[in-house]
């Protein structure tokens, strides 16, 4: 990486702390991801993007600022990125997937929070991740009750705003979705002292819009057999989704996918066409928990399909992009955004529906169902998302796990008996 040390004083974070991140993620990415062989070559523009990960994008949001601009982070796929860009700002992800900032969230959540919470504020009390130190304002919501306690304690070090999601999926509940789109909008308009219009709205669904076409144009590629990109290559893609820019995103996932269609047209895959497809559905891996990925395909299988908000959940559905007045268009994006199967909401039939169409359109042989620690709602979910798939046939492993290493060997042990029964 380039030297950053500045920009990371200036933004005062706590470098010590900050160093000891920096020398291992490059192991870590190593091994999971520049073992593999031959990957596309235009894998090369994300190896680069993580390789640089505190440096180039930071930058850019800097500068962004120094122009007069915001940037507002962000945690759930319900929050409407189109919005924050429609009023000249920058969205940013900032979900922390690594138990490298866990300690610190630690500090002041209960241990029995999920991981995904205690990382996501440890990142931001231990100033050990830019994008948490740059961010102008968070954009919450009411998902899980993790989430609406950990708002609180981030309010007190920077501002948040707390979006109320609906958890059923009535007409009252899409219209009380657009109700908060609404409060979103003044808002963002407050804190960025502009004014969103029609025209800045439709420009900015368009933008999205292309990115969820080109993240879907990605996922048919693997439909083939043998598949031409590996699964942990489009989790990182995918994960990279949620903080780069998105012209410029979706311009390289489409020159990626000339690629694949190249190799599609020759036979050519990454991953012998015999392996075992997997769909692995569950809670979201945020970058740069590639745990369960690295586990399944270095023992043979081939992950073929996500249904994660770090997978289908979060490109799904286009906005209707036919609408052409504020309150036309606040409409179709609340309808976009509750077509989300979130197992925060109940019922979340969907989820279930979404899994088992999914098993017939990429020819799943074996579903992995995948859960963090301690999240009560995708945990309990289990339960019908075994009974369904047991129903249909579909074989499936359940597993539980936080983002230490502490049970990789225990899970290889356990997707390796799961990979030999799938083949008999
Ligand atoms: S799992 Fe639910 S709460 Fe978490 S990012 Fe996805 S939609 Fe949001
Ligand atoms: S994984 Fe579960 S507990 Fe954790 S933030 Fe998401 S919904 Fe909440």
């Amino acid at each position: 990486m380039a030297d950053y040390r500045q920009m990371w004083t200036d933004l005062g974070m706590d470098l010590e702390k900050h160093d000891i991140l920096c020398q291992v993620l490059p192991d870590a990415f190593g091994s999971v991801y520049l073992s593999q062989e031959n990957r596309p070559e235009g894998m090369d523009y994300f190896n680069f993007v993580v390789a640089e990960i505190h440096g180039v994008r930071p930058s850019e949001l800097i500068a962004h600022q120094q122009k007069g601009g915001k940037v507002f982070g962000t945690f759930c796929v319900y929050v409407p990125d189109e919005v924050i860009f429609a009023a000249g700002a920058i969205a940013t992800g900032l979900c922390g997937g690594s138990q490298f900032w866990v300690p610190g969230g630690e500090k002041v959540l209960p241990a029995n929070t999920c991981p995904l919470i205690k990382a996501s504020v440890g990142a931001r009390l231990d100033g050990t991740c830019p994008f948490f130190k740059i961010a102008d304002m968070y954009i919450g919501e009411t998902t899980c009750d993790g989430k609406k306690k950990a708002w609180e304690i981030l309010n007190e070090h920077v501002p948040v705003h707390v979006m109320d999601l609906p958890q059923m999926k009535r007409a009252k509940d899409i219209k009380a979705w657009e109700d908060e789109i609404k409060i979103l909008i003044q808002r963002v308009e407050e804190q960025c002292g502009t004014k969103i219009t029609a025209a800045s709205l439709a420009e900015n669904i368009k933008l999205i819009n292309g990115k969820r076409q080109a993240l879907a144009r990605l996922y048919n590629t693997r439909k083939n057999s043998p598949v031409p990109i590996s699964g942990k290559d489009v989790l990182l893609i995918t994960q990279i989704a949620f903080y780069d820019d998105p012209a410029r995103f979706t311009e390289q996932v489409n020159a990626l996918c000339d690629e694949l269609d190249a190799r599609i047209a020759k036979s050519e895959g990454v991953i012998p066409a015999d392996a075992p497809r997997i769909l692995i559905t569950g809670t979201p891996m945020a970058i740069p928990n590639w745990k369960l990925h690295h586990v399944l395909e270095s023992s043979g299988a081939a992950v073929v399909v996500e249904e994660l908000c770090t997978g289908t959940r979060y490109f799904e559905n286009p906005v209707d992009e036919s609408k052409t007045t504020i309150d036309e268009q606040i409409k179709a994006l609340a309808e976009r955004y509750m077509k989300i199967n979130c197992a925060c909401f109940t019922p979340n039939t969907g989820r279930i529906d979404d899994i088992l169409r999914l098993v017939k359109e990429y020819k799943v042989d074996g579903v992995v169902d995948c859960n963090l620690q301690f999240c009560g709602t995708y945990s309990t979910e289990s339960y019908l998302v075994d009974r369904a798939l047991k129903e249909a046939g579909i074989p499936v492993l359940h597993i539980e796990t936080d983002y230490s290493d502490q049970d990789f060997e225990q899970l290889r042990t356990r997707v390796q008996a799961f990979l030999e029964m799938l083949e008999k």
